[in-house]
């Protein structure tokens, strides 16, 4: 049996896992240089800064044993419960000491994955995943649950200040601001107390690219005087309307993701194993 993963975000990348560990070989095939899709960190003078994902949050006994195993391997860490602006008691927040990207790399361990690979057309195997927003899927093949999904944009920028020049705090939903809908401090979220603040736009203001106005709109927010260096960074699919849990399928071509359920990590790894085990009944 053959399988082909294409896309090695987390949901693609947990799909080849489990598929691996039951003894079937499978290709990930991966358009960027790197594995991670929106789990997603880079490098800045040196620093890696988390520019998709925020954090990530478990409730799923199975996803929280994945981040416990995590935890223990040194990789994440509970980081907060409290998030300025969040309506009562928040979840535990997990942060990555090394970027979140990180997450998704140990997964790919061991994986035979194929980077910077862009796939056109449906490839050939006994089983294909297309592991991604249903509008990327829609660029190989035409499947109908693709086209039902529906997606907002958003717009990273990480803020880069000279000193660190605000009141403590984890990060902050700034709820109704036109421009703003986050601000995360990427400083105490990495741990490192680094003068660096990541923000997220509203998906109205996300089209524009703006990442000095976003930045501006950060400071007047936080009452900073500094102008920062500003790296953007934009999502055109971030954020999928939720829909049923599970994943879709049209014959051997399957389609996974985050659109499965609420948008969030956990649901993009609860995604990908499911099409999985699938995919493992069926050998
Ligand atoms: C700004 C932002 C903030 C977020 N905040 C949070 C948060 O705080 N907590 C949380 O839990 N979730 C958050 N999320 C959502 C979370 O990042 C996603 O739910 C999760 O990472 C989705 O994983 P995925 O594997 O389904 O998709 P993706 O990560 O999008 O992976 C899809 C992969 O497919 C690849 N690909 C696409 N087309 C092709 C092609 N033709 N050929 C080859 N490869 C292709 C892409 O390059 C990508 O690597 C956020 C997302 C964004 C953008």
């Amino acid at each position: 049996m053959t399988v082909i993963v294409v896309g090695a975000g987390i949901a693609g990348l947990a799909c080849a896992r489990e598929i691996l560990d039951a003894g079937i070989p499978v290709r990930v095939i991966e358009r960027a240089p790197g594995v991670g899709g929106r789990l997603a960190s880079v490098r800045i003078d040196g620093r890696i800064a988390d520019i998709g994902a925020a954090y990530v949050t478990a409730d799923d006994p199975a996803f929280l044993g994945r981040l416990q195993s995590w935890r223990i391997a040194g990789l994440a860490r509970p980081w907060t419960d409290s998030f300025r602006g969040q309506h009562g008691p928040g979840p535990m927040r997990w942060s990555a000491p090394g970027g979140l990207r990180s997450l998704a790399e140990d997964l790919a361990g061991e994986l035979e994955i194929t980077l910077g690979a862009e796939v056109t057309g449906l490839p050939r195997a006994d089983a294909v995943v297309l592991a991604m927003p249903g509008p990327e899927a829609l660029r190989i093949a035409d499947l109908a649950p693709a086209r039902e999904q529906s997606w907002l944009p958003s717009l990273a920028v990480v803020l880069t200040y000279g000193k660190r020049v605000w009141t403590d705090f984890h990060g902050a939903f700034v709820n109704d601001h036109p421009i703003v809908a986050t601000i995360v401090d990427d400083g105490d979220r990495r741990g490192d107390r680094a003068p660096v603040l990541v923000a997220h736009a509203t998906p109205e203001f996300a089209p524009s690219g703006d990442g000095a106005k976003l930045a501006a709109a950060v400071g007047e927010i936080l009452g900073i005087g500094e102008t920062p260096r500003v790296d953007a960074f934009p999502w055109p699919y971030a954020t999928p309307a939720p829909g049923p849990a599970g994943f879709a399928r049209a014959g051997n071509v399957y389609l996974c993701g985050d659109a499965f359920g609420k948008p969030r990590v956990q649901t993009a790894w609860l995604s990908g194993r499911a099409v999985a085990r699938s995919i493992i009944s069926e050998r």
